[in-house]
């Protein structure tokens, strides 16, 4: 008998839900600083605004200036007429930012990374991964219809085994440069090296990179000292730290070239709308030219890790402004995120699929935004919630996890990616 998708769904979200893994989705409001969730505000500690640009009245007044004089959609595709000088002048100030050739706008991260995959790889070819890469990355390679090898986590080794093993094939080196649920650094420069020795393209990923590390926040490749042209391909997302949408992928005149030519992901889509692409340039130029706001999450983040040190909370390590704070199970997560929340802070557990199991945590993000005072209440919330002994809860559903729990993990390998 055939089987019924929407049952079959209706079954996997109940084991998701016994395995304590469901996503709450809620419309929170910002404001000053907090997020307004299910009617309390509460001090944001989970956004990628790190720079606190998303607010900025000169990013805000340049999208409404130029929805003002252009309208709001782009109204087509960016090969058909959908293309405005606002485009075009962002595209060139971000290659120039980035010393590289040429750069290319896409409407999200997650379309910049898939089209890249799809332009550039094949099915006779390889792309060696992080394990720890993000979903978008996953899913390209299947896009693409490549071969897909992950090495273990930041161990350049273990890629240069996973290259070896096809010497003669085409490979793609693909690496967050920032790992967006650990917060730590890819080993870029050995990276940068191995591709280099084995004939390999590097592609960086720096959504979490791009304006928080380096030189005029030029990323995680200039922040470990490579020149521009050591990775073949630079992705620079703009709804992180600039505070805007989209994002950017940098390189030569002939991957950028290549993109407009045969990158689905942006050929077949509407380009994003102009006013988007005002508020970026003007998000670019603050956060290239004020090194104040890196200086300052340098030391909200120095200051936030003292702290815990101060008060036995054990973090992951990470220098950036993504502190992790390792919990186990979902369940003691989410104990802690509700615990959190009730002393006035937001800070979602992160949980598997997007993390390993057993790998749950607080994923705590510091932004400019923030200041000390704030950050020892949080940290004395933390002591609190963390020091409470974990109550192991029975509930009902639970005992239905080995049942309904194997259709999830024997599912299609789509639905374990890192989301
Ligand atoms: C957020 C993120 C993306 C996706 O970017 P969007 O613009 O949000 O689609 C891609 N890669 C990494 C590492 C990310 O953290």
């Amino acid at each position: 008998m055939r089987p019924d998708l929407l049952a079959r769904l209706g079954e996997r979200l109940a084991a998701r839900a016994a395995e304590h893994g469901l996503r709450r989705l809620v419309a929170a409001t910002r404001g000053n600083g907090t997020l307004v969730v299910d009617g309390r505000a509460l001090v944001d500690f989970s956004g990628n605004d790190y720079l606190g640009l998303a607010g900025h009245a000169a990013v805000r007044d340049a999208l409404v200036a130029c929805a003002i004089r252009d309208g709001v959609g782009a109204g087509a595709a960016h090969l058909i007429g959908g293309h405005r000088p606002e485009h075009a002048a962002l595209e060139a100030e971000a290659a120039a930012w980035l010393g590289c050739e040429r750069a290319l706008l896409f409407s999200t991260g997650y379309a910049a990374n898939l089209g890249v995959f799809q332009t550039l790889l094949g099915p006779d070819d390889l792309v060696v991964q992080d394990k720890l890469d993000h979903a978008s990355l996953i899913d390209a390679a299947k896009l693409a219809g490549c071969e897909a090898k992950r090495y273990v986590h930041g161990d350049v080794e273990s890629a240069r085994r996973q290259l070896r093993s096809r010497p003669d094939a085409a490979a793609l080196v693909a690496t967050d440069g920032v790992f967006s649920m650990d917060g730590d650094l890819a080993p870029l420069a050995a990276l940068a090296a191995l591709a280099r020795d084995t004939g390999a393209a590097l592609m960086v990923d720096d959504a979490h990179g791009a304006g928080v590390l380096g030189p005029e926040g030029r990323g995680s490749a200039a922040h470990a000292g490579l020149a521009p042209s050591d990775v073949d391909v630079h992705v620079v997302t703009l709804g992180k730290a600039l505070g805007v949408a989209g994002a950017l992928v940098a390189g030569s005149q002939a991957l950028i070239e290549g993109l407009v030519q045969f990158a689905r992901t942006w050929v077949y889509t509407t380009a994003m709308p102009p006013a988007l692409a005002a508020a970026t340039r003007a998000a670019l130029a603050v956060a290239r030219h004020e090194d104040w706001r890196r200086d300052r999450l340098a030391r909200l983040v120095a200051h936030f890790r003292r702290g815990a040190a101060a008060r036995g909370i054990a973090l992951m390590p990470s220098t950036t402004p993504i502190q992790p704070l390792p919990a186990g199970s979902a369940e003691r997560a989410l104990a802690w995120s509700h615990a959190l929340a009730a002393a006035g802070f937001h800070v979602p557990a992160i949980r598997p699929p997007t993390v390993a199991d057993g790998a749950a945590r607080l994923r705590i993000t510091l932004s400019v935004r923030h200041d000390e005072r704030t950050i020892d209440t949080l940290l004395d919330a933390l002591a609190a919630a963390t020091a409470a002994p974990a109550e192991p809860r029975t509930e009902p559903a639970a005992r239905t996890r080995g049942r309904t729990g194997t259709r999830v993990r024997g599912g299609p390998a789509s639905h374990r990616a890192r989301s």
